[in-house]
C-alpha cells in the first residue's frame, strides 16, 4: 500500500510525538552509514532518517547510495542533532529501487545551471529545481483561481491554425505529407490542399484571435496554453516553445486592460509568497549567492525576496510611449552614446532601452502605452492621434517585456482599412470579422508569458531555467 506514506512536508508541520509513520523518497546523502537524508519532491528540506548502528544488515546499508529510492518506516522524535526538529528512528527500510553511485551525474555539490540543462531529466532531483517548479505550480494555480474568482471562462482554443495572429514571429509548420517529392501545384509549390486539413497549417503563436471570438458572446475569457515561435532568437528570455495566458475581455477599454494585469500580477506574485515561503527563500539566497561572483554594479539593488515585496506594495508606473522614448533621449546613458541601437521615435524598442527605463529610471514595472502604429499589429486600436495605437506591453526589472496587450480596434472599417495597409488577408480572416460585423463592442486583452513570470518570481536569470524541457534553436533533446 503505497498511500499509506506521509509527505516529507506534512510531515514536518507536526510535533515529533513518536507517531509512527512511512515515508517515501530518494536518497540525497548517507552519512556515517547511519545518517539519511531524504528527499520525496515535496519540499526542500530532507528528513533526516536515523538507521541505527548495528541494527540494519550491512548489505542493506551498502544499497543506501545517492538517488537510491527508499521506503522507511519508523518512529518521529525529537531530533538531537541541529539543523532539524525532527528525525525519523528507522524500523525497516526498503530499497524500491537502487542507484549506481558512480553512474549517477549529481553529486552533492554545486553544479553549473549550464550542466543541469544538459541533464535535464534529472535536474528535477536539485534543490534549485524542485524550488522552481514547485513555484511554478503555484503560480499556474493562482492564475486559474484569480480569473475564476473574477468570473472568467477558460477557453482552449486551438494548437494547430490556419491563421497567424500577429505575424509575430516564424512560425512551425504543420504538416503529414511527405518531405520528399511532396505533391505540387501547377505552379511548383509545395500543394497544401493535398495535406492533412485541406491547407497549410502551423502550430499556433498566440490564441488571442479565437479569444476575442469567446470574449465577444462569453465576456471574458482567459486562454493558458502552449504557444510556439521559430524565431531564431538565442536570448535569455525566448523559447521555441512557451506557455501563455491571454485574457479577452468585451467592454473593456485601454485602461481597465491595464488595472486588470497590474492587479493580476500582484495576485499571483502574492499566491506564490504566501504558498512558497520556504522554496523562495531558498532561491533568493541562491540568486544573492550568485550575484557575489558579479562585480558591484551589476548586482540588483534589491534582493529577490524584497524585490517581489516592492512590486507588490507600489504602483506601476504608466507611461506612453512617446514619454518614454523622451526620457531615453535625455538620459546620461544616451548622451554619452551607451545604447548600442538608435534612438528616436517610431523604434521598436530595443531590450536595452526597456532595461534602463524599468532597471535605472523608475526601477520598478512599467507599463508603456501608445505605441506607433507601425510597429505594433493590425488589431490595436487606432488613436484619436491617427500615428499611435492603444497599445500596452508591462516591461518587469530583469526581464524586460513581460506582457503585451491592447485595446483592440472594434470598427469594422478602421480595422479592414488596417488590414489592407499591413497586407493582412481579410478573406481568410473573414471569421475573424464577423465579431465586428454581429453586434461589435470595445474590447481588450493582453499577453502574459507564462516563463517569464516564472523567472521573475524565481530569480532564474535564463528562461531554459523555468521550464523542464526547453526548446530552443537546435535543442529539444528530453
Ligand atoms: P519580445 O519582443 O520579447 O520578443 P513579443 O513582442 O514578441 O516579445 P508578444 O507577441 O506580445 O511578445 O507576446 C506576448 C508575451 O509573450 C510577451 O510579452 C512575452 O512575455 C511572451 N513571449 C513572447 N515571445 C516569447 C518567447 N519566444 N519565449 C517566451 N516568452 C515569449
Ligand atoms: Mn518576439
Amino acid at each position: 500500500m503505497f498511500n499509506k506514506r506521509i509527505k516529507v512536508r506534512e510531515l514536518l508541520t507536526r510535533e515529533p510525538y513518536h507517531e509512527e509513520v512511512t515515508v517515501m523518497g530518494w536518497v540525497r546523502s548517507f552519512r556515517n552509514n547511519q545518517f539519511i537524508a531524504l528527499n520525496d519532491g515535496s519540499t526542500n528540506s530532507n528528513l533526516q532518517i536515523v538507521a541505527e548502528l548495528g541494527r540494519f544488515d550491512d548489505a542493506l546499508l551498502k544499497r543506501i547510495t545517492i538517488s537510491a529510492s527508499l521506503k522507511v518506516t519508523g518512529t518521529i522524535i525529537p531530533s538531537l542533532g541541529k539543523g532539524q526538529k525532527m528525525e525519523l528512528k528507522a524500523d525497516t527500510i526498503t530499497i524500491l529501487g537502487d542507484s549506481d553511485a558512480e553512474r549517477y551525474p549529481l553529486q552533492p555539490k554545486k553544479h553549473s545551471l549550464e550542466f543541469l540543462r544538459e541533464i535535464a531529466h534529472l535536474r528535477f532531483r536539485t534543490n534549485t529545481f524542485g524550488a522552481v517548479f514547485r513555484v511554478r505550480h503555484s503560480l499556474a494555480f493562482a492564475i486559474h483561481r484569480f480569473f475564476n474568482e473574477k468570473g472568467f471562462v477558460y477557453l482552449h482554443t486551438p494548437v494547430i491554425t490556419a491563421s497567424d495572429a500577429e505575424g509575430a514571429g516564424e512560425m512551425f509548420r504543420v504538416t503529414t505529407l511527405p518531405p520528399l517529392n511532396p505533391p505540387l501545384t501547377k505552379e511548383g509549390a509545395v500543394d497544401y490542399k493535398e495535406d492533412f486539413f485541406g491547407r497549410a497549417t502551423n502550430l499556433t503563436v498566440s490564441g488571442q484571435l479565437e479569444g476575442e471570438l469567446g470574449a465577444t458572446a462569453l465576456g471574458e475569457i482567459y486562454t493558458f496554453g502552449p504557444t510556439f515561435r521559430a524565431e531564431n532568437s538565442n536570448t535569455p528570455r525566448h523559447l521555441a516553445e512557451f506557455w501563455m495566458i491571454e485574457p479577452e475581455m468585451a467592454f473593456c477599454d485601454l485602461e481597465d486592460n491595464m488595472n486588470l494585469a497590474e492587479e493580476f500580477i500582484k495576485y499571483i506574485i502574492r499566491y506564490a509568497m504566501e504558498h512558497n515561503r520556504e522554496d523562495l527563500a531558498f532561491l533568493a539566497q541562491r540568486l544573492a549567492d550568485e550575484e557575489k561572483q558579479l562585480p558591484q554594479e551589476k548586482r540588483s539593488e534589491l534582493g529577490l525576496l524584497e524585490k517581489l515585496d516592492f512590486v507588490l506594495r507600489n504602483d506601476f508606473e504608466r507611461v506612453t510611449y512617446t514619454q518614454a522614448i523622451d526620457i531615453l533621449l535625455q538620459s546620461p546613458a544616451y548622451k554619452k552614446k551607451k545604447f548600442q541601437y538608435e534612438v528616436k521615435w517610431g523604434i521598436d524598442m530595443q531590450s536595452e532601452h526597456e532595461r534602463y527605463l524599468v532597471e535605472k529610471h523608475f526601477k520598478k514595472p512599467v507599463i508603456v502605452t501608445d505605441y506607433p502604429q507601425e510597429i505594433k499589429a493590425f488589431y490595436m486600436r487606432r488613436n484619436d492621434d491617427g500615428k499611435t495605437v492603444a497599445a500596452m506591453d508591462i516591461l518587469a526589472p530583469g526581464i524586460g517585456e513581460i506582457v503585451g496587450g491592447s485595446q483592440r480596434e472594434e470598427r469594422l472599417d478602421m480595422l479592414l482599412q488596417r488590414m489592407e495597409e499591413m497586407h493582412v488577408p481579410a478573406e481568410e480572416l473573414w471569421w475573424y470579422l464577423d465579431t465586428r460585423r454581429f453586434g461589435t463592442v470595445p474590447h481588450a486583452g493582453f499577453g502574459l508569458g507564462f516563463e517569464r513570470m516564472v523567472q521573475f518570481v524565481t530569480g532564474m536569470s535564463n528562461i531554459r531555467d523555468t521550464i523542464a524541457f526547453p526548446r530552443t534553436p537546435g535543442s529539444a533533446e528530453f
